[in-house]
């Protein structure tokens, strides 16, 4: 039954949790009076609920995120030109891209939620949206798109240091900004967000890995006619990133924005905690453009990570030498050697593998590729916890100064001996995660091999991937800001 814009409801009915009115009645929108009481997990809460079914979720956050932002992008446009004394560059780069990964692990996407490009699309689109769907070119390719761009951007970040440089900062956010807008005229909802945003790529990736999930109660969808849940309701729009809660098997593409919950008349959805990984055990259809990503984020953080070590600068002196004088060149040829070690391990140990457990190489690699995702999300953490806890001093000195007082001290909030020792924690909890994630997926395939097949190789180059992390984090960084 399809309902019209006129018939629908103006505000979400009061129903029983789980679709039934507190008088035994069925609910008119097509759900069963049979269906029994189910927990809907962090959602039997009430106040929670409460907060998620109200205006304030998420737009008691989303939009002085905005507003901060919005001073960033003025901080690092036209304030100082160093950025140990940007601002700008600190709340970023120190503050921000250190946090960012920790926030994924712990909620999941939900940054998307808050995300200032995500609040200024939907700005946009109410006085300027075109609505156009979104061309199928970008769903089936979207992936390979955000995968090239997060390449490019770590590529350009070192060729011209737009990380040291807060205009070079401000600029990369400028385009951001107008990408997303463009976005936001031509396409419906947050086609940026799902298909183009290469935060939103690794966010996703790192929200597999999360602890927290949204589910709807198939026994409640099953008999539901009018899935305001995925359309809105014409009061609460509908997911904002094209997923529909009745099929959802993952959480990387919902930002626990709650529209759904505000807008399923039948209390379907929940909120419930899971195993850390989970997810990333069983995935039905693998795909290679996803486990793409994870694996180059192993080269993007060795490439993090050597160009703060001390031999850097000479290896960049010499190779520029070799290459007619170039740092760019020079840096461009380690940046290759460095996305290309990944890729070839993975592909070796998917040559081994894949016989033994009798499918195609690609569908190999891309199934164990995601056994990456819990190393991936520890090395990023523990290269960013330096950033973070050996450099935030700054960020205290240079918001003091924006008050006329001007005073300096330490960078650092904890000793090194203390930051490595978090960091060694970190990486042997992804090493562990990881290990443990490979051996759930050879247990796990429709075709019911035994748990070892096929495992060896890839808990080898798992295993190695872990020891260059922690070689690397034994070495002494150079500070960013
Ligand atoms: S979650 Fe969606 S499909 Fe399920 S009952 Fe609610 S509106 Fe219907
Ligand atoms: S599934 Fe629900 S909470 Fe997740 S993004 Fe879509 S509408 Fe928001």
């Amino acid at each position: 039954m399809r309902i019209s814009r006129e018939t629908r409801p103006t505000s979400p009915p009061t129903v029983h949790p789980n679709g039934v009115s507190p008088n035994g009645v069925a609910h008119p929108l097509g759900v069963a009076a049979a269906v029994a009481p189910v927990s809907r997990g962090l959602l039997d809460n009430r106040h929670l609920l409460a907060f998620a079914r109200s205006r304030l979720w998420p737009a008691i956050l989303a939009y002085p995120t905005l507003v901060v932002f919005g001073y960033i992008l003025v901080a690092l446009l036209v304030g100082p030109g160093a950025a140990s004394a940007n601002l700008g560059t600190g709340l970023t780069w120190v503050l921000w891209w250190p946090l960012i990964p920790l926030a994924m692990f712990a909620t999941g996407r939900l940054w998307c939620a808050i995300c200032p490009f995500g609040t200024l699309i939907d700005l946009v689109q109410r006085v300027a949206g075109l609505g156009r769907p979104v061309p199928p070119f970008l769903k089936k390719y979207g992936i390979w798109i955000i995968d090239a761009t997060f390449l490019g951007i770590t590529w350009a970040d070192h060729a011209f240091g737009i990380v040291e440089s807060p205009r070079g900062s401000g600029y990369l956010l400028g385009l951001l900004v107008t990408a997303s807008v463009v976005s936001a005229v031509v396409f419906e909802r947050r086609a940026w967000c799902r298909y183009l945003c290469f935060l939103g790529g690794l966010s996703g990736n790192y929200s597999r890995a999360s602890g927290l999930q949204l589910r709807a109660t198939p026994e409640i969808c099953r008999s539901c006619t009018v899935q305001y849940c995925y359309k809105g309701n014409g009061n609460v729009a509908g997911c904002p990133i094209f997923e529909v809660p009745r099929a959802m098997t993952s959480m990387a593409n919902c930002n626990l924005c709650a529209n759904c919950i505000k807008s399923c008349p039948n209390g379907s959805i929940r909120l419930l905690w899971r195993k850390p990984t989970s997810e990333l055990w069983f995935i039905a259809k693998p795909k290679l453009s996803e486990a793409f990503l994870a694996v180059a984020i192993v080269g993007i953080v060795l490439v993090q990570n050597i160009t703060m070590l001390s031999f850097w600068e000479p290896l960049m002196a010499t190779l520029g030498g070799w290459l007619f004088g170039s740092r760019v060149a020079a840096f461009t040829a380690v940046f290759l050697v460095a996305m290309a070690l990944p890729f070839g391990l993975v592909l070796a140990a998917a040559r081994y593998s894949h016989g033994e457990r009798r499918e195609r190489l690609f569908e190999n690699f891309a199934r164990f590729g995601y056994a990456v995702i819990p190393l991936d999300l520890a090395g990023h953490l523990a290269h960013n916890l330096f950033h973070l806890l050996a450099e935030s001093g700054t960020l205290v000195y240079n918001a003091i100064g924006l008050v006329g007082v001007y005073t300096t001290g330490p960078a650092g909030v904890l000793p090194t001996p203390t930051i490595q020792a978090l960091q060694f924690g970190l990486l042997a909890l992804g090493i562990g995660g990881s290990l443990f994630t490979a051996w759930k997926i050879a247990g796990r395939t429709p075709s019911g091999f035994g748990p070892a097949r096929g495992l060896i190789p890839h808990i080898v180059v798992l295993a190695l991937f872990g020891a260059v992390n922690v070689y690397l984090f034994t070495l002494p960084m150079a500070h960013r800001v």
